[in-house]
């Protein structure tokens, strides 16, 4: 067996996958139709290939148009179920055993949806496909940053109604640049004195002070992204000595300019360096990636050798918000596969 299909075959997690960035293009495509809305681009042959970044992305602006179509066509119970089932049988066919799916609900009730609903058409999606593909999921709520602190608020307020049935933890997500973690300090203390699990992103996009801003001030236990922690040792220190998780997307950093090349990311000197780090894809559409080929990735660009990679499929699987019955399992499952 080589490598690929190994990788293939071990029950994996992934921890960063957001639902928006992550739709079928076909399906993309039919619910526009349905909806009666246009293409983006007339040309029937190139349309699947727009929603993708394909070769080089040009700016952050160009990656952050390609979730406007999608966001689009998740306006109904129906479109986010169909949208959340297809992204769970994509993900089974990766290997994976758990994956946490994370999207903003407030997107999502343009045209008169309750938060609501749209939560739980998305767990409707996750309970169905868990019988269906054998495949275990947790919701991620995000609140975005630049939307204000009572939204932020709001977000928090809906995770703590399902957070017996389905949603693992709440995120802030959005521009880091020009909306610092402080903004939403309320929502986090609720989220926090709540019980809520919360995982913020943070030094993506080359604030390195955010990734202790959301540990402190937010409480964040798990890190989206990190990838700017190399600027101060500290921070470097800090996620070491308390194994702070890292949700890192390589292919993702790339798209956005946040590394120039694949080569120039730091995941393989943090693993080195005795950080936790995990492995997701971000958005697997928008990206043109899924995990087995970010995996191989790693093989082919970064070097990394196959103890590496158990390595960071372990730390997935003791990073993940699930149950420690459900983790439990997974390290069984993950031992019996080598
Ligand atoms: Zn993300």
């Amino acid at each position: 067996m080589n490598l690929r299909e190994k990788i293939k075959n071990i029950p994996k997690t992934e921890l960063h996958c957001h639902i928006d960035g992550s739709l079928r293009p076909s399906t993309i495509i039919d619910l526009l139709i349905k909806n009666n809305l246009p293409l983006p681009i007339s040309n029937l042959d190139k349309v699947e290939d727009y929603f993708k970044i394909n070769g080089d992305c040009s700016s952050l602006k160009e990656y952050l148009s390609k979730f406007d179509f999608p966001i689009k066509v998740m306006q109904k119970k129906e479109e986010l179920y169909r949208v959340t089932f297809e992204l769970l049988e994509d993900a089974k066919k990766d290997g994976i055993s758990y994956i946490e799916l994370r999207f903003a609900p407030y997107f999502h009730t343009v045209k008169g949806l309750k938060p609501e609903e749209v939560v739980e058409a998305v767990l409707s999606a996750m309970k169905d496909a868990e019988n269906k593909f054998n495949i275990y999921s947790g919701l991620i709520l995000c609140a975005m940053r630049h939307e204000s602190s009572s939204k932020a608020v709001d977000v928090i307020n809906l995770a703590k109604k399902y957070i017996k049935s389905g949603v693992a933890a709440v995120d802030l997500a959005g521009n880091e640049s020009d909306f610092p973690p402080e903004i939403h300090r309320e929502a986090f203390d609720i989220a926090y004195e709540t019980g809520l699990n919360i995982t913020i992103h943070a030094g993506e996009t080359g604030i390195c002070e955010n990734i202790m801003k959301s540990i402190n001030i937010l409480h964040a236990s798990r890190i989206g992204h990190g990838i700017f922690a190399y600027k101060n040792q500290k921070t470097l220190d800090y996620l070491v000595q308390n194994q702070i998780p890292l949700e890192m997307c390589p292919k993702s950093n790339l798209d956005t300019k946040a590394v120039k090349s694949y080569r120039d990311h730091p995941i393989k000197t943090y693993l080195e360096n005795g950080l936790r780090v995990t492995l997701n894809t971000d958005n697997r559409t928008v990206s043109n990636i899924n995990l087995v080929d970010e995996y191989m990735n790693l093989v082919n660009i970064l070097g990394f050798t196959e103890n590496q990679i158990f390595q960071i499929i372990k730390n997935g699987i003791s990073s993940s918000f699930c149950s420690e019955n459900l983790k439990n399992k997974l390290i069984k499952e993950f031992n019996k596969s080598l």
